[in-house]
């Protein structure tokens, strides 16, 4: 009796204050992180990286569930879909502002569907062919393609994701009719290269660099401004006299449409403190990467974010005229 009249004064209390028993005593169990791809792959291993340290800051497991599957869109659309009260969250790059131009039929807005968390990091992509694939350098690459671009394979996560934005952008700059080949995401579509069979990839540094590292591949370029500290020796797509392809893939944290701010809040202040801790940011370095500065890891500076790029993609997209339906 006394325990139940505890209870309804501190919700009473709550409500007066304007905020949600529910959230007050966020988390008091486990997390899922939606990540849009397959295992294995870079928005993966962010989602992982991330999920483990905001994991022992909250007192609670954020574990990662893959959906993969049309660029990014079916794990979105879940999220934007699942229960508002912050225990189901979603891990996202840039695919969530080119998705809104790509895909016409999209069943979620983009913009809408979801409360912001902040953003997480950028990740440069390089350029990256199976080890026996005949072009040794981008100025080779380039010759090859002008023979032989219909026999030419390259993978991607689908349309939508970041693997294929940078080959729509690779071959929108060469004007070459690769034939592109697309997978639930650049995991499974890693072992297809490693394994020979498939030619080309565009892909980001936290998926490639350690097969560069080890020879199991060879890279071209960076779709970075600047060449990267990891491998100093990799030009960049502007040296190559590619600059449209400059492409950088941000990733951001994001909750279904009407999670109460005090959990968003919560989760944000867990995910700076992840930006913010050196372990990361190693960890992030050794794959060519790092985290965003702790100040980003806000829902204003995710939502100026989403809303610049979908801005920036639009017209670039229907110059390209590749839509999804
Ligand atoms: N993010 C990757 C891409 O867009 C896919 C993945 O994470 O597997 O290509």
């Amino acid at each position: 009796m006394a325990l139940h009249f505890k209870f309804a004064a501190i919700a009473a209390t709550a409500a007066l204050m304007g905020t949600s028993a529910l959230a007050q005593g966020f988390p008091d169990r486990q997390i899922t992180m939606i990540v849009p791809f397959a295992a294995g792959g870079p928005t993966d291993t962010v989602g992982r990286l991330i999920a483990e340290k905001m994991s022992a800051d909250l007192g609670q497991q954020i574990i990662v569930e893959n959906v993969g599957g049309a660029g990014g869109t079916l794990g979105a659309g879940q999220v934007a879909e699942a229960e508002a009260d912050g225990y189901t969250i979603l891990l996202h790059h840039i695919g969530m502002a080119t998705s809104a131009t790509l895909y016409r039929n999209l069943a979620y807005k983009p913009l809408d569907a979801f409360e912001y968390v902040g953003l997480v990091t950028e990740v440069p992509m390089t350029l990256v062919a199976r080890q026996d694939f005949e072009p040794t350098d981008m100025a080779g690459l380039l010759t090859y393609l002008k023979d032989n671009a219909e026999t030419t394979t390259m993978a991607n996560a689908g349309i939508g994701s970041a693997s294929h934005l940078c080959g729509m952008l690779f071959m929108q700059a060469v004007e070459a009719p690769i034939v592109t080949v697309p997978y639930k995401g650049t995991g499974p579509a890693m072992t297809e290269l490693l394994g020979g069979q498939i030619d080309l990839m565009c892909d980001q540094t936290t998926n490639t660099a350690e097969q560069i590292k080890g020879g199991t591949i060879k890279a071209y370029a960076t779709t970075a401004p600047a060449r990267l500290d990891i491998f100093p020796d990799l030009q960049t797509v502007a040296e190559a006299g590619l600059p449209t392809m400059e492409v950088g893939i941000w990733h951001g944290l994001y909750a279904p449409k009407g999670t109460p701010a005090e959990a968003t809040d919560r989760l944000s202040a867990s995910l700076q403190k992840a930006l913010a801790d050196p372990d990361i940011a190693a960890k992030f370095g050794e794959l060519g990467t790092q985290p965003v500065a702790a100040d980003q890891g806000t829902p204003a500076a995710l939502k100026a974010k989403l809303e610049g790029e979908i801005t920036r993609w639009q017209p670039i997209i229907e110059t390209a005229g590749v839509y999804a339906d």
